[in-house]
Order: C-alpha cells, then sequence, then structure tokens
C-alpha cells in the first residue's frame, strides 16, 4: 500500500490525510504548530463554508459541529452610495446552509482523529531537506502548508495570477453580542465604493457561538487602519469605529459587542497568486501543491476554506484512483481536474477586487426585485460557476436578468 506524506495539517492537509486513511493509505502529516499552539493561539480565518465544501466533510464523517454550529441560512448584500445611504438592500435564502466552525475548534479535534484513526503526525518546520527526506521515504509528497513560506517552492502561474500585491488590508474580529438579522442568519455584506467591503455572520469559537467581523479594506483607504492597533480592545475599538463611520446601522447591531477572547483578532494582507502545482526537489523528485499553496484567494468572496475542502476532495479521488506510481503527468492532471472547480471561483474573486463594472452594480441592483436571479448570486458561493463566465460579460450578464426576471 503506498505511503503518502502530506506538509502542513490545516483544511486542505488534513482533511485529505482522514480521507486517505479511511481508504487504507499509510499517512504521515507534517504540520508546524501543535493542535494546543492552535486552540490557544489566534483565529485563522472566517471560515465560513457553503454547502458542496461541507459535502466533502460529511463524505468522510468529520462534521463534528453539526449540532453546535449555528447555521447560516442565506447572505444579504447592502451597497452604501456616496451620502453614505443604503442604495441596494436585499437577502436570500442559500439551498442549503453554510456553516463556520473556528479552525481553533477544528484543526485540533481533526488532528486528534488522525492519530486514533492511525495517521502519523510529526510536529516540525518542513524545508527544502525534510521534503527530500519525506519524497525518500514515501510515494507522493504534498505540500498543503497554506500561505506558508515553502509553498514558494512552487512557481508562481502569471497567467492565472492578475495581481502582483494585496488588495486589501484585512481584518478579523471574533464577537458575542451582535445582534442578528431579524430574517434569517445570513452572511450580510456590506460593499462601499471606494471603501471597501465589512461582512459578519454567526460562527462557533473555542467559546460556543459567535460573530465574525471581517473588514476588507482598499489598500491606503479609510478602512486600511490597523497599522497602528497593538493590543485586542484597540482591536475592537477601532472595529466598531468603522461600523460607527461608514455603516451606522451596522453600528445600531455591534453596540453590545465585545470580543469572544483576546486572541479573537487578527490583521494582515495576502497577494492572490495562482502557482504551478508541481514542483522539483533538488534531488529531482517532484512534489504536489494543495489549495492554498497553488490557489491563493483574497478572502472577499469567502472561498478559500470551500477551495481546500473541494481541492482534498479531488485530490483524494485521484489519488485512490491510481494507487501508485504517482508521476508528474499525474500529478499535474490531478491539480488540473481541481481547478476545474477552482478556475471560476479565482476569476469571480480576483473581479470582485478591481472596481465594479457597470454590469454588475446592473446586476446586483436588479436582484433586489428578482428572486431568482438573488437565489442564483448567492448560492453562487457554493457553486461560482453559476456566476461565471457571464459576471465578466456585460452583454451576457443582461441576458441572465432578463432569463431570471421571467415568470417561472
Ligand atoms: C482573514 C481571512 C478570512 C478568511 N475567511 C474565509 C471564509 O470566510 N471562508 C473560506 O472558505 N475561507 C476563508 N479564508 C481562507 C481560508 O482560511 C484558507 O483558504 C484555508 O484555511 C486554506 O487551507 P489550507 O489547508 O490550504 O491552509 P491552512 O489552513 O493555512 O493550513 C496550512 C497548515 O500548514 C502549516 N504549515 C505551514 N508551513 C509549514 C511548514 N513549513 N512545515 C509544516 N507545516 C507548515 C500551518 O501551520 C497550517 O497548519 C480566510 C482567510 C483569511 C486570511
Amino acid at each position: 500500500m503506498s505511503k503518502i506524506a502530506i506538509v502542513g495539517a490545516g483544511q486542505a492537509g488534513l482533511e485529505l490525510a482522514l480521507g486517505l486513511l479511511q481508504n487504507g493509505f499509510e499517512v504521515t502529516v507534517v504540520t508546524n504548530r501543535t493542535g494546543e499552539e492552535i486552540r490557544t493561539g489566534r483565529v485563522l480565518s472566517s471560515q465560513c463554508m457553503f454547502d458542496r465544501a461541507l459535502q466533502t466533510e460529511r463524505n468522510l464523517g468529520l462534521n463534528l459541529w453539526d449540532d453546535e454550529c449555528p447555521p447560516v441560512e442565506g447572505i444579504g448584500l447592502v451597497v452604501v452610495g456616496p451620502e453614505g445611504s443604503t442604495v441596494i438592500d436585499w437577502a436570500a435564502r442559500l439551498t442549503a446552509p453554510a456553516q463556520s466552525v473556528d479552525q481553533r475548534v477544528k484543526i485540533p479535534a481533526w488532528m486528534d482523529l488522525l492519530t486514533q484513526r492511525g495517521g502519523e503526525l510529526r510536529h516540525a518546520d518542513a524545508g527544502v531537506a525534510e521534503l527530500d527526506d519525506l519524497a525518500r521515504s514515501h510515494d507522493l509528497v504534498v505540500v498543503a502548508s497554506g500561505k506558508g513560506e515553502i509553498g514558494r517552492l512552487f512557481g508562481r502561474d502569471e497567467e492565472r495570477s492578475p495581481y502582483g500585491e494585496p488588495q486589501r488590508a484585512l481584518a478579523l474580529t471574533y464577537v458575542e453580542g451582535y445582534r442578528d438579522r431579524d430574517d434569517f442568519p445570513a452572511v450580510t455584506f456590506n460593499l462601499i465604493p471606494g471603501v471597501g467591503e465589512y461582512f459578519w455572520f454567526p460562527a462557533l469559537t473555542t467559546t460556543g457561538p459567535c460573530h465574525i467581523m471581517v473588514f476588507e479594506g482598499i489598500p491606503g483607504g479609510p478602512m486600511d487602519c490597523w497599522g497602528d492597533v497593538s493590543t485586542p480592545d484597540e482591536h475592537l475599538a477601532r472595529s466598531l469605529e468603522i461600523l460607527e463611520r461608514h455603516m451606522p446601522w451596522e453600528a445600531e447591531r455591534a453596540r453590545g459587542a465585545r470580543l469572544t477572547d483576546p486572541n479573537g483578532i487578527l490583521a494582515g494582507r495576502l497577494t492572490p497568486t495562482v502557482r504551478h502545482p508541481v514542483a522539483e526537489l533538488p534531488s529531482g523528485a517532484p512534489i504536489l501543491g494543495m489549495a492554498d499553496v497553488v490557489v491563493l484567494n483574497d478572502p472577499i468572496t469567502g472561498q478559500g476554506s470551500n477551495n481546500a475542502a473541494k481541492c482534498a476532495g479531488h485530490y483524494l479521488a485521484s489519488i485512490v484512483d491510481r494507487r501508485d506510481g504517482f508521476d508528474r503527468a499525474w500529478m499535474q492532471a490531478t491539480f488540473d481536474r481541481y481547478w476545474q472547480e477552482a478556475r471560476p471561483v479565482t476569476e469571480w474573486t480576483n473581479m470582485l477586487l478591481a472596481p465594479p463594472a457597470e454590469h454588475v452594480v446592473e446586476v446586483l441592483g436588479a436582484a433586489g426585485a428578482i428572486p431568482g436571479l438573488a437565489s442564483r448570486i448567492v448560492n453562487g458561493f457554493d457553486d461560482a460557476s453559476n456566476l461565471m463566465p457571464w459576471w465578466g460579460d456585460a452583454e451576457a450578464a443582461r441576458e441572465v436578468v432578463a432569463r431570471e426576471a421571467q415568470p417561472a
């Protein structure tokens, strides 16, 4: 039976590892943070996951928090006009609920499952030498190290990477006491042209149910404002100041908000990048990149964990199918199958980072009066192929609007 090594115990690496164990493979996972370090450390993500990605977890019996985690039943959209008023405001239901389980809860639990189910978990910060050792002792090495440095072994795919620098200043604030929507629990997006985006939704964290506030500030703009924040209390205060200044309706909801814990905060930025999926080690051995290593998107559409889960599903099927003899051509083909799924997500996400085209504003506005269109957009978060390629094509977008406007 083949021996598979996976570097990185995140959403992608662990989900793949647990799937491989179920299929009788010998699995070694090498990761640089212990479960305890993750559980007691800073939040890592807002990790809202939609149905198709959640299904990959259910397929492997990894959906351990369905009873505890508050559901996300829809998506709301507010677009703010020049005078600070709301010019678009609607919400629609998802076909099936989404959920966000704090990775500080999920990852340590999955690490325990891995060892219980016979996998080997090694604690090490893997570099090139360790990868070469793994390539000698294992039939396949998969690198699932997320945004970690070793991902740079994989060359940047210039054609698929339109941005050379971060497009948003990112921040997360995990809170209790945020007043929920009256209609249904949802991801509520606020788009403020020239400033950035703010969205929030219910989630499960280490202290129980909470809400996650996500800030996406345009670099150099008024929401790119985290550089001088040095304490958790200052981070919360800055989060609330942004709402007060740009979205008073959200400030009203957040009136009673307090941090879930001092580590329930994060600020940073990343450059969206697609990389070539196969790298070569000094020994000549090829290694396969996975999830954020090879397709890193800005969180503006909340797709990274979804992609990571779907990537795990595709790679698992491909490894189980092949069983051994994992050569370069197989690696490329394995990624290419995943790219069919990741491509519309990546292209849509990259479009949303640019100032919106006129037809996109028209589509978003029309959806307020056309339930079928709103539903299509909302469920595009689960499956972006519902949105592409028409999202980027004015004529095609107007056709979709016209079709959805017709009575059923
Ligand atoms: C602010 C923010 C908000 C987000 N919100 C969402 C959202 O709402 N929905 C969504 O779907 N996605 C979201 N994401 C993205 C999502 O969190 C990631 O895309 C997802 O976690 C990627 O999974 P992964 O397994 O590829 O990498 P990771 O989860 O990053 O896991 C990589 C693992 O590898 C380990 N590692 C790194 N280097 C090494 C090394 N050299 N040796 C050994 N181990 C190593 C790391 O410690 C880590 O445990 C968000 C991201 C950010 C930054």
